[in-house]
């Protein structure tokens, strides 16, 4: 089997490492890949769809993988299934549950799933009309993409007026802020889950944690994810039946009503207050660095799940009753201004984890830094302190200029 694996980061090379160990796969691609998806397979440089679609049809690719969001909403799946190429993703229209803010809160509203209560905004002086009315933390979003910078959340009428005016007058995320969701602040912690779509049902993972701030303590900025744990150490039982019962099933519901059926994966981006589950967003994809520890705790072939879930087939998840840890290190400067070119060391030396590149990639016979997350290292143990320990001893011997890495991921 002929595999084209979409995407740079951690979670691609932990797709990856787990679809390796199969020996039905012949052949791997990633675009455009990391120095760890290197060593597994070909890495080529391709980013246009059409580039894409024409490198599947040339190598015979029998299943591509997408990892991030933007080729799925631009379309992929639409075009390669022009040219029966099968790609486990939604197509252009369902990618939308996460390429659009306003879209995805009006299915959410339709299909009575538990969300926070938004309002969708397409004219500058209504919305700036609307905030003057509303409670304080208010949080308002850019509708489109922008590379998860497009969440504000507001403690002051001042500041919401300058996000207004920042999105919709100043552009500053393009066409993707003319349209803005602005909706109630919750107050709780935030868990993820995943599922695999076969088309007709939706198969959640085990709950994970993600790390969102650059610092300890989360503190600083919001980053594309400074590590993860799974399972999610406070989502309990409760949790779940409220997000099943609320979120899950209408949710299945409304892809059906919609038609909006789908073989791959959807994201539930979760907050839990103490009113319950609520859903704050749909990912389209595999969550990033959730893939990481989950990928490291899950008991099935990957390749069986992927393929059955694109048969149609029910699946039977099975993870170990383990803790994993993700820890992601990072370039100095992350999530700000960066430098990249760094050579990083100490892999060797990496003995009790596995050690996922993510923005690095192989320069001559060395591997230098390419991007904000550099790799990823992954432990798994009884306890969450056992993965914990691993994670950081391996930590400590890799080395780049610059890096750094939040010291409280998985302590509890
Ligand atoms: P991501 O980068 O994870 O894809 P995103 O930019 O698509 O995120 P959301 O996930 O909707 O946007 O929001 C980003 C973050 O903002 C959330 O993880 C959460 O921390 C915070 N947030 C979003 N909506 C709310 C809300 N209603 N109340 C409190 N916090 C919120």
């Amino acid at each position: 089997m002929r595999i084209l694996i979409i995407g740079e980061g951690g979670r691609e090379s932990a797709l990856a490492a787990k679809l390796q160990k199969d020996s039905r796969v012949s052949h791997m691609f990633f675009a455009n890949g990391n120095a760890t998806t290197d060593k597994i397979g070909k890495n080529v440089h391709l980013s246009e769809i059409k580039e894409l679609r024409d490198f599947a049809i040339k190598e015979k690719v029998d299943l591509t993988i997408v990892g991030p969001e933007a080729p799925l909403v631009a379309g992929l799946k639409d075009e390669f299934k022009k040219h029966d190429l099968k790609v486990f993703g939604p197509n252009q229209k369902v990618a939308s549950l996460e390429g659009s803010k306003a879209f995805s809160k009006k299915f959410m509203q339709t299909y009575d799933i538990k969300t926070a209560k938004a309002v969708v905004f397409d004219s500058y002086p209504e919305a700036k009309e609307y905030i003057q009315t509303q409670e304080y933390p208010l949080v308002i979003k850019a509708s489109g993409l922008a590379g998860g910078k497009g969440v504000v959340i507001c403690e002051t009428l001042e500041e919401a007026e300058a996000t207004v005016h920042d999105f919709m007058i100043r552009r500053i995320y393009g066409d993707a802020g003319i349209r803005l969701v602005i909706e109630e602040h919750l107050e709780g912690f935030e868990a993820s889950i995943i599922a695999f779509s076969n088309g007709e049902k939706l198969f959640p993972c085990i709950a994970a944690k993600d790390y969102k701030k650059v610092g300890n303590g989360d503190t600083g900025p919001n980053t594309g994810g400074m590590g993860s744990v799974a399972p999610s150490p406070e989502f309990n039982s409760e949790h779940y039946a409220d997000f099943e019962k609320n979120i899950l099933e209408p949710t299945v519901k409304g892809l059906k009503a919609e038609g909006f059926t789908f073989k791959g994966m959807i994201f539930f981006g979760l907050m839990i207050t103490k009113n319950g589950t609520y859903l704050l967003e749909y990912n389209m994809r595999f969550g990033d660095p959730e893939t990481q520890v989950l990928m490291a705790l899950m008991e099935n072939n990957l390749l069986d799940v992927i393929t059955d879930c694109m048969n149609g087939k029910d699946i039977e998840l099975k993870f170990k009753d383990e803790k994993a840890v993700c820890l992601v290190m990072c370039s100095g400067g992350y999530p700000r201004n960066i430098e990249i070119g760094f050579e990083i060391t100490g892999e060797e030396k990496v003995r009790h984890s596995q050690l996922l590149y993510a923005g690095a990639i192989k320069k001559g016979d060395k591997v230098v830094s390419n991007g904000g997350r550099v790799l990823n290292i992954v432990a798994t143990g009884a306890t969450y302190d056992d993965a914990r320990k691993k994670v950081y001893e391996d930590a400590s011997h890799v080395h780049f200029d610059y890096g750094f890495y939040r010291e409280d991921i998985g302590k509890f």
